[in-house]
C-alpha cells in the first residue's frame, strides 16, 4: 500500500520546518468506552482543524510528535491538526487493503478519551475537539491522548506501527495541512470508486487528475474492471 506515501513525504517535510517535541508511546489517557458530551460551561477550550490518517506499508515508528503547545498551555480556542501515520502489513491484496483503510478510519469513532470530545464526520477530513476543564485539571496531555489512539489502532492485528502528529502552533502552516488533508480525502474517494465501480472510462471520469498523479491507481482500476 503506497497510494498515500507522497502525502507522508509532504507531511514530514511540513513538520520538519517546525521545532517539535517527540515522545515515545507512554501511558494512555483513560478511555470512557462511550461517547461523552462536554457542555460549554465545562469546556476549557476547543480545537478546530483537520484530522486524518495516512496509511502505508513503509516503515513508521511508534510515537507522538507535538508541534506547538500541549493541552495545559492552551488557554483559548485555536486551530489544530492531527495527522496519524499508520503502518500496515504488506498484504498484497487490494480488496483487503481497502477494507483495512476503512477499518482504520473507524478507530476515531470508537475512541473516547475522557474529557477530550472528538467530532468529525466520515465524509470529511475536518476534526473538532472540545477539551473539558476537568481533563486539564486531571493532567490530560497529547502524549496520553496519542498513546490511547496508538493502542486503539493497534487493536487491528494488521497495524504494525502508529505515529500521531498533533499541531497546535499558531505559526504552523494550516493551509498546507488542509491541502494535504483534502488530497488524502480525494485519493481515498478515488480508491473507493476504483474498488466499487466497474465502469472504466478515463476520458469522461472526473477522477482522472488523481489517477494521473497517484502511481498504481489506474492499473488497479484496470485490473478490477477486467475481472
Ligand atoms: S482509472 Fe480512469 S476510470 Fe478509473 S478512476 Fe481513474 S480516471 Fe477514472
Amino acid at each position: 500500500m503506497n497510494f498515500f506515501d507522497s502525502l507522508i513525504f509532504e507531511t514530514e517535510k511540513l513538520t520538519s520546518d517546525f521545532l517539535g517535541n517527540e515522545f515515545p508511546k507512554g501511558t494512555p489517557w483513560k478511555d470512557c468506552g462511550e461517547s461523552q458530551i462536554i457542555m460549554r460551561r465545562d469546556t476549557a477550550f476547543e480545537l478546530e482543524g483537520v484530522g486524518f490518517n495516512l496509511v502505508t506499508s513503509s516503515d513508521v515508528s511508534d510515537g507522538i510528535i507535538l508541534i506547538g503547545d500541549d493541552l495545559d498551555k492552551i488557554k483559548d480556542n485555536r486551530r489544530f491538526a492531527r495527522i496519524t501515520l499508520v503502518q500496515i502489513d504488506n498484504i498484497g491484496d487490494e480488496q483487503k487493503e481497502y477494507n483495512l483503510i476503512k477499518k482504520i478510519d473507524y478507530v476515531k469513532y470508537h475512541t473516547f478519551p475522557d474529557g477530550y470530545m472528538m467530532r468529525s464526520t466520515s465524509r470529511s477530513h475536518k476534526e473538532a475537539v472540545r477539551v473539558s476543564k476537568k481533563a486539564i485539571a486531571d493532567g490530560a496531555d497529547f502524549c496520553g491522548i496519542g498513546s490511547l489512539l496508538i493502542d486503539k489502532y493497534k487493536e487491528i492485528p494488521e497495524v504494525k506501527a502508529v505515529k500521531v502528529i498533533f499541531i497546535t502552533a499558531s505559526e504552523a502552516d494550516y493551509p498546507e495541512t488542509e491541502r494535504i488533508a483534502e488530497k488524502n480525502y480525494a485519493i481515498a474517494e478515488t480508491l473507493n470508486h476504483v474498488m466499487n465501480n466497474i465502469v472504466f472510462d478515463c476520458k469522461t471520469c472526473n477522477l482522472k487528475a488523481i489517477c494521473d498523479e497517484v502511481e498504481g491507481m489506474k492499473e488497479l482500476h484496470f485490473n478490477k474492471a477486467d475481472k
